[in-house]
């Protein structure tokens, strides 16, 4: 078979892909392995593809991702053995495609314990497939029980710019930028250089790779580290100034002190020479933060998981041992209240629980957090009638025996 045909088996797979038939994707891509397979001769990028369409294709419509439900995910974890097995048998050297099947290995394991930390990296992974319409449902599902989960905005924000949606994309890291604690700000810094570089190139429009610029100091002052550096190195070629690119290049050889001065020109004149050729597309390959290991270790006092979360420390009353419960561990997020906040009526009551035993029985602490007001209380202050409809819009919409650890 000849490269034509495979650049014709793509374009098919392309279409596919628009129409979201997905057992159609599936049937392309396995084609084009087979072909792939006889003949030696595969360019790296479109390989890439072609392991992405057929990810994309098995993930299908992606219930067992969306709906919490469903834990049906013994389609997804056979077709991603089939693909491994033809792997290891293949002729070819695919290290390239090593982040992508990392991430479809890593779905699968994180789809078996949907908690919202694992349903953040499953969003993540699911860019790396080439999902990001499915990613996009998963981070507004758990964006619908925290309005304020930076990490969650952050991803949305890498999630629209695959899709081209730039403006979706700024709106929501400006959120997340608002609301994420000072230790947290690079992470939508980094979206909004890139979200903005990314925008600049597909309209030309000159603010949009100033502001890209502004965001990448802002946020380099606060954190040098290769994935902040990468970003303003992407912002800087696009932008063209001379004195960016230089400021860029001095930062990239602080942020990956084994890079060499020539490798560090060299990098540079490959990046302005694709510019040149081809200004609408990424010359930079982006550096994606893995993990935001901050983010992800395990820490669930109340503190913690309101800094994490919403990105503030609480005001609480020293009533009821209510300070040294809410610094104890085990809290989890229960949801955000529809009943707006007793105290300022804004709708921003989001509601911890935690576990205990009384009488033999399994019972739950009540941690109700403001974001507005930037309080928390246990709610015993809470007028009775006010706190039956609170607690029942809280149980109709996430009830607690299905949410607690212990319980489940
Ligand atoms: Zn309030
Ligand atoms: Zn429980």
């Amino acid at each position: 078979m000849t490269v034509e045909t495979i650049l014709s088996l793509l374009e098919r797979s392309a279409v596919a892909r628009s129409k979201s038939d997905w057992k159609q994707l599936e049937q392309i891509s396995i084609q084009i392995l087979r072909v792939i397979f006889k003949d030696r001769e595969i360019d790296e990028k479109n390989l890439r593809s072609i392991i992405q369409n057929y990810l994309s294709s098995i993930v299908g419509t992606g219930e067992f991702l969306t709906d919490l439900t469903s834990r049906e995910i013994s389609t997804y974890q056979v077709g991603l053995n089939k693909l491994l097995e033809f792997l290891e048998k293949s002729p070819h050297q695919f290290s390239s495609i090593q982040p992508t099947l990392h991430a479809a290995q890593e779905i699968a394991l994180l789809a078996l314990n949907p908690i919202n930390a694992n349903r953040n990296k499953i969003g993540k992974h699911l860019r790396e497939i080439a999902r990001p319409d499915l990613s996009i449902v998963i981070c507004k599902q758990i964006l619908e029980r925290t309005r304020l989960n930076y990490y969650s905005l952050t991803v949305l924000c890498g999630a629209y710019c695959d899709l081209n949606e730039f403006d979706t994309a700024i709106a929501v890291a400006d959120l997340a930028l608002k609301h994420s604690p000072d230790d947290g700000k690079t992470y939508p810094l980094n979206a909004l250089v890139r979200a903005h570089t990314l925008k600049f190139k597909a309209t030309g429009d000159i603010s949009e790779i100033e502001k890209a610029l502004e965001y990448g100091h802002t946020s380099l002052d606060l954190k040098l580290d290769s994935y902040a550096a990468n970003a303003f190195v992407a912002a800087a070629v696009a932008s063209g100034d001379e004195r960016e690119i230089d400021f860029a290049k001095e930062t990239l050889a602080k942020a990956e002190p084994q890079l060499r001065e020539v490798d560090i020109s060299a990098l540079f004149q490959t990046y302005q020479a694709a510019q040149a050729l081809a200004p609408g597309s990424v010359v930079v390959e982006t550096i994606d933060e893995s993990i935001d290991y901050e983010y992800f270790k395990i820490l669930d006092s109340l503190f913690d998981l309101v800094i994490r979360d919403e990105g503030f420390f609480p005001t609480v009353s020293d009533l009821r041992n209510m300070k040294e419960r809410f610094a104890s561990g085990g809290w989890f997020l229960q949801g955000l209240c529809h009943v707006p906040c007793p105290n300022c009526e804004v709708i921003a009551l989001h509601s911890y629980r935690k576990h205990f035993r009384r009488y033999g029985k399994g019972m739950h602490y009540w941690a109700l957090v403001c974001d507005n007001c930037k309080t928390a209380t246990d709610s015993i202050d809470i007028d009775k009638n006010v706190f039956s409809f609170i607690s029942g819009d809280l149980e109709d919409n996430f009830p607690v025996s299905q949410l607690c650890p212990e319980c489940t």
